[in-house]
């Protein structure tokens, strides 16, 4: 069974990645460094000296939350505790005690204030003046999508739902543009494995020859580079990046659809590596013809090639994924086990590794060996996680993003355009979205529920009217859910 000292070498090793640290800056923040308690949902570490536990509060306690979370399939708060002028234990005592006091009033003012607006999930806030036409609809997050080593075709495990699309993106990337197979197109719904196909071509690619130069970007990032290339006036920088690779790989290009000089500049991409003879891959949470926004040329592009969908795994593959990936966890788990997830969890394959870190946590925790009573437990969080997922706070700070439009803005009494509208499409999807009376979304605005319910009326009656707004809004939601 895994121990707390295996769970932080494991988070180390994701730690150094995503800070970038040599081994001698690894040692030297972190060398010393021991988880020693581990709860359900606290870390305590014990640190040498007061002066590095100020560091890492200040500067790398969300790194470390994340990378644990990575580890453990659930968040955890991290507790330095510097052993200076005293043993661990005693300062966790007294630590423990401290948060013990302070637990009470906390709880009474989270229920008072029933929907806490604190919201991380977005990280980045940049906000940035757009060309005109795109700036209604302007997406101003950046995810990155960073280093995963474990997305290669050899981690891939391949059955019935997702064969064609293995397949193909594997001939794609032993015969770039050679096998009639461009553009590839990959859709199907989130969780299926599109972005992890995507890494494996390149991976598999770049590992034979080095010097290809494959452009790999998701939708979203295409967008915003362009968008900032025409601020900075750079916008032959932008083509002759774009134009002079060997292989353009666009993750999730739903997201130029409806922005028209996103699509312009996509086109003339495309239409320039095609016809050099370049190979382009494609995915997309639907297919072409579903693409209600997309311009018609751009359409026939996409549909000229190889079209294929990944579908949800059957329970054969879900099972093999299961084992597959418990493996690779280095986690035992029961036959009875496997298949009661198997059975359970259907429809995404992030769900099914949640699901198993989750368990493993669990049994950690309580010090047994993984059985069915952790993994009701994990199907169950895994499962209401998701259906939890969106929340008013979610709702705001991605309109928020979105547009472009401070929180604050939005629950304020201003009445500019921009502002007002994104007031509304808040309040529509918090009502659509979230079981919440009209009274309790007012409050949140700061409005009276009259108002709310004009809001609701006004998003409503521009669905009727456009149906371009309506898959606007369509798309919204959709984003919103797949919680990107
Ligand atoms: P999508 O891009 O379609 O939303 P991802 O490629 O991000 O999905 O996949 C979600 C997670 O599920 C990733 O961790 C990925 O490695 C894993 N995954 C999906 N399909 C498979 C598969 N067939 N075999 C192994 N892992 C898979
Ligand atoms: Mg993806």
């Amino acid at each position: 069974m895994t121990n707390e000292n295996e769970i932080w070498e494991m988070a180390k090793v994701n730690l150094q990645k995503q800070l970038g640290f040599s081994d001698i800056s690894m040692n030297l923040w972190f060398g010393s460094m021991i988880l020693k308690v581990l709860s359900k949902d606290t870390a305590y570490f014990q640190i040498e000296n007061d002066f590095k536990q100020n560091i890492i509060n200040t500067r790398y306690l969300d790194d470390i939350k994340k990378v644990m979370a990575e580890i453990l399939g659930f968040e955890v708060r991290i507790v330095p505790i510097s052993i200076e002028k005293d043993s661990f234990e005693s300062r966790l005592a007294e630590v423990i005690t401290k948060e013990n006091d302070e637990k009470e009033p906390y709880e009474k003012k989270a229920a008072a204030n029933a929907f806490p607006m604190s919201d991380s999930s977005f990280v980045s806030k940049e906000i940035m003046g757009a060309g005109e036409e795109l700036s209604s609809n302007v997406i101003v997050s950046r995810n990155s999508p960073g280093f995963l080593p474990e997305y290669t075709f050899d981690n891939f495990v391949v059955g019935n739902s997702n064969k064609t699309a293995y397949t193909t993106a594997r001939t794609v990337a032993q015969d770039p543009a050679g096998s009639g197979l461009n553009p590839l197109f990959l859709y199907g719904d989130p969780g299926l494995g599109k972005t992890h196909l995507l890494y494996a071509i390149t991976r598999d690619l770049t590992s034979r020859h080095p010097d290809f130069n494959i452009i790999f970007v998701k939708g979203e990032d295409f967008m915003n580079e362009l968008i900032e290339a025409l601020a900075n006036k750079t916008p032959v920088a932008f083509r002759e990046k774009y134009r002079n690779a060997d292989m353009l790989i666009v993750d999730d290009i739903q997201f130029i659809a409806g922005k028209a000089s996103v699509q312009e500049e996509f086109f003339h991409t495309f239409d320039k590596l095609y016809e050099s003879g370049k190979q382009i891959v494609l995915s997309s949470d639907r297919p072409p013809k579903d693409m209600h926004q997309l311009e018609e040329r751009l359409r026939s592009r996409f549909e000229s090639g190889f079209i294929t969908d990944i579908q949800a795994p059957d329970l054969e593959l879900r099972v093999a994924i299961l084992k597959r990936k418990a493996s690779s966890l280095g986690i035992d788990v029961p036959n009875d086990v496997l298949m009661y997830l198997g059975e359970n969890i259907k429809d995404n394959v992030r769900q099914i590794e949640g699901a198993l870190k989750k368990m493993r946590a669990l049994a950690y925790i309580q010090g047994e060996e993984i059985n069915m009573s952790h993994a009701k437990t994990a199907v169950n969080d895994v499962l209401t996680n998701m259906a939890q997922a969106v929340t008013p706070a979610k709702i705001l700070s991605f309109v928020s993003q979105k547009y472009g439009v401070p929180e604050e803005d939005i629950k304020s009494s201003k009445r500019s355009k921009d502002i007002a509208n994104s007031r509304h499409i808040a309040v529509y999807l918090i009502r659509k979205l979230v079981d919440m009376p009209l009274a309790s979304i007012g409050k949140l605005l700061n409005r009276d529920h009259t108002t709310i319910m004009s809001s609701v009326e006004n998003i409503e009656k521009q669905i009727k009217s456009s149906p371009a707004f309506e898959n606007t809004i369509n798309e919204l939601i959709r984003e919103i859910k797949s919680g990107t």
